[in-house]
């Protein structure tokens, strides 16, 4: 049994459509799949189609964003209602200030280089949440790098002169209100630490008491010293272990399925799913 459960679509900042993520998704000889869009929900309909046509296993999902002191941290969470009124406002906020936020990027990048807002909105399309990744995709079509890679490299990275942070949630409050919707939430690559900074194992053990019910440790952006930290700290406070692709199409060298998660894990959370316990105080 193969189980991927991050991956992303045109609705945030991967480049196929939700149905074409589950459609490659089943050709990669996966069995379930998670649609894990960055602040939106708005692929759910079209891929939960889309992957029961395929006989694939679907799990509605979102990939959070939040922060701690400063830190930019990412929030799973599968099967959550996704009109809660308390989501659906927590959501919509990140998503303005995403939009905000990506303006003034590209007007400190525009100075150096030859971007336009025009240019990234047309780029982003019918995305839902705009990212770095589609003022990227502005850089490559103008010939200034040949990939958003690269973009990031020389240009968008968290510790460039033309980054700019964005408001979002603190990730204690947004795993409340995620559990409180009945999702069940899971840290996204808690020790990605090349990218940016990292929070340290109290915040992690401050989510758990929150209602975190796993931490995404099976990610490229882990190395095995990495994953053994997390699987101990998993250990200690009874997370679930996960592991997954973080997929975003063409656009990044993840391949679908190249982490997954073991069906006994997927089990303990489908298992936090029916009891709610990922909503009770632990
Ligand atoms: P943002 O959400 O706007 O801060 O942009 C960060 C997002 O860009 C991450 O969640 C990834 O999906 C994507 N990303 C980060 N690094 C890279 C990279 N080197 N190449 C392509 N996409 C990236
Ligand atoms: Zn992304
Ligand atoms: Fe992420
Ligand atoms: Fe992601």
């Amino acid at each position: 049994m193969r189980i991927d459960l991050h991956t992303h679509s045109t609705v945030s900042d991967g480049t196929g459509a939700p149905a074409q993520v589950m459609r490659e998704a089943a050709a990669a000889g996966l069995h379930i799949v998670a649609l894990t869009d960055h602040d939106s929900v708005d692929g759910w309909e079209s891929a939960a189609a889309t992957a029961a046509d395929a006989g694939l296993g679907f799990v509605p999902g979102i990939e959070v964003s939040c922060r701690h002191a400063g830190v930019s941290i990412h929030l799973l969470s599968y099967w959550h209602q996704a009109d809660d009124p308390e989501v659906t406002a927590m959501l919509a906020t990140t998503r303005e200030a995403r939009l905000h936020r990506a303006r003034e990027i590209v007007a400190k990048v525009g100075v150096d280089f030859p971007v336009t807002w025009d240019a990234v909105a047309e780029l982003a399309g019918g995305a839902a949440t705009v990212g770095r990744p589609h003022i990227a995709d502005a850089l490559v079509a103008q010939g200034v790098v040949p990939t958003r890679d690269e973009a990031f490299d020389r240009i968008l990275a968290g510790n460039s002169r033309y980054y700019v942070p964005h408001y979002a949630p603190e990730v204690t409050d947004a795993v409340r209100t995620m559990s409180a919707a009945g999702g069940v939430t899971v840290f996204a690559h808690p020790g990605a630490d090349a990218r940016g900074r990292i929070v340290t194992t109290s915040v992690i053990e401050s989510m758990a008491r929150a209602g975190l019910v796993g931490l995404e440790i099976d990610h490229r952006d882990h190395d095995e010293r990495q994953r053994e930290r997390l699987a101990r700290i998993a250990t200690r406070l009874g997370l679930v272990r996960t592991g997954s692709s973080d997929y975003h199409g063409t656009g990044k060298r993840n391949e679908l399925g190249e982490n997954l998660t073991d069906p006994k894990a997927f089990l303990e959370l489908e298992k936090a799913r029916a009891t709610g316990r990922a909503s009770a105080p632990r």
